[in-house]
């Protein structure tokens, strides 16, 4: 790669950086609000605790939290680690994607594909629910954004690739929730539809390796939980995060693997 890319490439990792901390910060309100059917928009943040509206100053991303000691400044309340860590999370997600992908016009698709994948997997773990509040917002942002990136560049293919992935990926699910629906939620056939469009967009292959790295994390983090006893047979365990961390993974190292699996098979 030439100095210049790279520069440019850096430039805009740290900009989807500082982009995904604030996007991270919103996340926390989505995180907490949407499994209780609460506006997203009103009102203002406030103290889960003392009900204390949030000052400007005090919602810088991250920033906030460490000056105050993870407490409200009105009430003293800790608050929860788990906020700077989704804004952190939120930061590395958008510069990993920027890397990635470069100055290129799928980005933004990416972008809010990666954050909603987030909230996702933190709501699923939280609720076992993949809300529909999330999931359709999503796919009514990313599917124009990569139409969007398709109609600037002329790559129709890829566009195609998505369209088919996403019926692929909610079909591949739609099928294991037929066999088992106690299993598989119909939440988790959404998000496959989902996960399918994005990754069929970079390939097919793609597509396939997203599914196989969810059920696979799914499989070994089950069967860990039931060999160390933290959970029981009967227990659920949500299959969203895995998803989630199967589809970023894809995102980021998918080519990668693909191309080290095709030099194995010759
Ligand atoms: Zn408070």
């Amino acid at each position: 790669m030439a100095v210049a890319s790279i520069a440019v490439t850096a430039l805009l990792a740290v900009l989807c950086g500082v982009i995904g901390l604030c996007v991270g910060s919103f996340l926390n309100v989505v995180i907490h609000r949407v499994p209780l059917r609460q506006s997203v928009v009103r009102p203002r943040s406030h103290c889960p605790s003392c009900g204390t509206q949030i000052a400007e100053r005090d919602n810088v991303p991250v920033v906030s939290w460490l000056l105050l000691h993870g407490r409200c400044r009105a009430c003293g309340e800790r608050i929860p680690v788990r906020y700077p860590l989704v804004e952190v999370a939120c930061a590395a997600l958008f510069a990993a994607a920027a890397v990635r992908l470069g100055p290129s016009w799928a980005l933004p698709a990416f972008c809010v594909f990666f954050a909603s994948l987030l909230a996702i997997a933190v709501i699923d773990l939280d609720h076992f629910i993949i809300p529909n509040r999330i999931i359709y917002p999503t796919l009514f942002v990313t599917a124009p954004l990569l139409l969007l990136a398709a109609a600037l560049t002329g790559n129709w293919t890829s566009l195609w690739h998505a369209v088919v992935g996403g019926v692929l990926g909610f079909g591949a699910l739609f099928v294991v929730h037929f066999i088992s629906p106690r299993g598989m939620g119909f939440g988790d056939v959404r998000l496959a539809g989902v996960i399918g469009m994005m990754l069929g967009w970079l390939s097919l292959g793609h597509v396939a390796l997203a599914l196989f790295l969810g059920f696979l994390l799914a499989s070994v983090v089950g069967i860990g939980l039931l060999v160390t006893r933290v959970r029981g047979r009967k227990d659920a365990v949500p299959f969203g995060p895995f998803m989630a961390l199967g589809a970023v993974v894809a995102v980021l190292w998918g080519q990668a693997i693909l191309d080290a699996y095709g030099r194995t098979r010759g």
